[in-house]
């Protein structure tokens, strides 16, 4: 028995279950967080009864039917005064030859048939309404020795669904647990299927594992596995064609420093490929250009970051705040911040406070004056008012002049008297 305290919607789509003489649980990943001693963030549920059954029940105890879309794969999301469950009928696989998707969807008949086509022993657990935990395949142990094992042999369920081998390195980098080394030989045996996969799932899968608090744990396992070099397929105009996904990782690389920067994902990213064309691979792997121009400023600027000293420092964020690659002083923020981590993670460079201070008075756009349009009527006309706030703007970042609203009227009178 397993003390956990269910949610009250939760709770009420299994007692709803059972009361129409359904067999009702949770199961997947909410059971593996709550035996963790984690607060799962969404509960999926596992029943008996099919999908007709399921939104029948729902509509008799007063639930609402948010989505039957996935009925056809047994699938209905169930809603309660705001919060959501999925409800999944108990589902046996077949696989055909294609590897990255189920070639049928069969219901099973069992819990246990459910239980078995899931990916890993940690995510193949069900717990019923009283905290009662079924643990058919050592999953328990498992969290106790920290180690990721799949339901069966690796070889065999990776051949099914090439997925799973990204995933696999997804939950070790979450959680932090060794992979079994049936399973970093069947990553090596079976790498060759992940070129039926699209870019778009392997992406989502890569995202969250460098953005997990133990990443290298899992970029480690693609890049000694050879699994970070697969190719991956995408459809350009309707043309089906073929992207490598991650060759460029060495096994030294830097990314082994990735868990000590701050889980965000343009950082996360620059962390990953410091030392690389940033640029040439995230335009590769089809990142948007705002996604890029950030990711890659970080990985262009962190070596000449790291040569700073207090005197050059001004003139760098002032060539920063005029570059524009910066809209405004709070995105110029935001990178510096995001600099400082990776140049700790590497180095070490100059302490936060003395870049912080210069930082604080260096505006990049006229908006981040102290001083708005209006304030200046009277002293300068309305027409000039856009030349006035450049000139200002430049006096300011050559550190000629203090931002603040004083100096700024100031020098509007002195400006306009000089025209
Ligand atoms: P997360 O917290 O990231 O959502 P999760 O364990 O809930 O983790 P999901 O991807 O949401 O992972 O999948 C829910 C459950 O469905 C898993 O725990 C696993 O039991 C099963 N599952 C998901 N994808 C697969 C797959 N490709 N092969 C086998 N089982 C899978
Ligand atoms: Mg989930």
């Amino acid at each position: 028995m397993t003390k956990h305290i269910l949610p009250g919607y939760v709770d009420k789509i299994l007692a709803a279950l059972q009361s129409e003489g359904f067999a009702a649980y949770i199961a997947g990943g909410a059971v593996r967080d709550i035996c963790m001693g984690k607060a799962p963030e969404d509960y999926d549920i596992t029943t008996n009864a099919l999908p007709d059954e399921v939104v029948r029940i729902a509509k008799r105890h007063g639930m609402k039917v948010v989505d039957n879309l996935g009925q056809a794969f047994g699938v209905v999301l169930l809603g309660i005064a705001g919060n959501m469950a999925e409800v999944a009928t108990f589902r046996g696989e077949v696989y055909g030859k294609d590897s990255h998707r189920p070639s049928a969807v069969s219901f099973g008949k069992t819990l246990g048939d459910d239980l078995a086509r899931r990916d890993f022993t940690i995510n193949a657990m069900a717990m019923d309404r009283a905290g009662n935990i079924t643990d058919l395949f050592g999953g328990l142990d498992d969290i106790k020795a920290k180690t990721l094992k799949t339901v069966g042999r690796a070889e065999q369920r990776f051949g099914e669904d090439a997925l799973r081998m990204f995933r696999a390195a997804r939950f070790c980098a979450r959680l932090g647990f060794a992979p079994d080394s049936s399973i970093l030989d069947a990553m090596k045996s079976e790498q060759g299927r992940a070129k039926g996969l699209s870019l778009d799932r392997i992406k989502k899968e890569l995202e969250s594992i460098i953005t997990a608090p133990y990443a290298s744990t899992g970029v480690k396992m693609l890049v000694e596995t050879g699994l970070a070099a697969v190719s991956a397929a995408v459809r350009l105009k309707g043309v089906q064609s073929s992207i490598v996904v991650l060759p460029e990782l060495g096994k030294e690389g830097a990314w082994r420093k990735i868990d000590s920067v701050a889980s965000r994902l343009p950082l996360r990213w620059a962390a990953l490929l410091y030392g690389l064309d940033a640029k040439a691979i995230l335009q590769r792997l089809m990142y948007g250009g705002k996604f890029i121009q950030k990711a890659s400023w970080l990985c262009v600027n962190i070596d000449d970051f790291m040569q700073l000293d207090e005197t050059s420092l001004r003139a760098w964020l002032q060539i920063q705040a005029t570059s524009g690659e910066f809209h405004d002083s709070a995105e110029m923020k935001e990178a510096l911040q995001d600099i400082q981590q990776l140049c700790k993670a590497h180095k070490g460079c100059l302490p936060a406070e003395k870049i912080n201070a210069l930082l604080g008075n260096m505006p990049v756009h006229t908006k981040d004056l102290a001083i708005k349009g209006h304030a200046l009527a009277g002293i300068v006309p309305d027409a000039m008012t856009g030349a006035f706030l450049r000139s200002a703007l430049e006096k300011v970042q050559k550190g000629d002049m203090a931002n603040n609203k004083k100096e700024l009227l100031a020098y509007a009178s002195i400006w306009q008297a000089g025209r």
